[in-house]
């Protein structure tokens, strides 16, 4: 059985002292919720406090970015050994703000993903299709093509240590969540392409989770789905309460 997974993606949001207080927050609401994994991703520059305070609890934390490259003359880039050493676990790598706001490609995207491998990280990795591709039909074309790039040569030992996160762009910060057919289709769809690509046993182990608009009103009914297996979720985790009633979802 594949535990499940819920991470709250910050964003460009909360300062250093809003990122502490969110944290104690969260430390106290969730203390004690083991049947799910929990990780929150502050930005970079309030990931050692954030970490400070949920050391030793149940919620790890993570980035939402980092440079492919490992060190050196990069201005205002972040590596992965340097998210790793203030206390981060996991990195949201390839999310569809970085791809449309910062011309991430798939490419790029996989670079990434074998930088943060390569020190440890374990990467959230965000793929999904936007309205218009949806509309042309082109959903599972799309889906294709951003796991062949992002995963490629990408073995079977780092598969394990990936997150998919399927977000359809349509879906992020609209309010406009996936119903949950639409969202077990497309996740039902990724894992049979895990299958063909490395296999059942480790299709079956691979965390598949949705993002778009998640809410406490729509957790359940999305998490109980076979193939989803938790949420990546942006706006509600900005607040405590919400965040902690995901992650209590019944
Ligand atoms: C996200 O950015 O990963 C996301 C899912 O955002 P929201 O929950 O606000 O739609």
């Amino acid at each position: 059985m594949r535990k499940k997974f819920i991470a709250g993606n910050w964003k460009m949001n909360k300062n250093l002292k809003d990122a502490k207080l969110l944290a104690i927050a969260l430390k106290n609401k969730l203390a004690g919720v083991n049947n799910v994994t929990i990780a929150v991703c502050p930005a970079a520059v309030c990931i050692d406090a954030v970490a400070q305070i949920l050391k030793d609890t149940n919620i790890s934390v993570g980035g939402q970015n980092i440079y492919f490259e490992k060190e050196g003359a990069y201005t205002g880039e972040v590596s992965a050994d340097m998210l790793l050493s203030a206390g981060a676990k996991y990195v949201i790598l390839g999310h569809s703000e970085r791809r449309q706001y910062f011309k991430e490609t798939d490419e790029i995207i996989n670079k990434k993903i074998q930088t943060a491998l390569n020190v440890g990280l374990l990467p959230i990795f965000c793929l999904g299709e936007t309205l218009e591709e949806r509309e042309a039909g082109k959903t599972f074309e799309v889906v294709r093509t951003q796991l062949e790039g992002g995963l490629n040569n990408i073995n079977s030992e780092k598969m394990l240590k990936i997150t998919i996160a399927y977000e359809p762009v349509w879906a992020i910060g609209t309010g406009k969540t996936a119903t949950k057919e639409q969202a077990q289709e497309v996740h039902k769809f990724i894992r049979n392409w895990l299958k063909e690509k490395y296999g059942m046993e480790i299709s079956e182990k691979v965390i598949i989770q949705y993002g778009g608009s998640v809410k406490p009103s729509n957790a359940a009914e999305l998490m109980n789905q076979p193939d989803i297996d938790g949420a990546l979720v942006g706006g509600a985790s900005l607040d405590p309460d919400n965040f902690a009633d995901i992650v209590k979802f019944k």
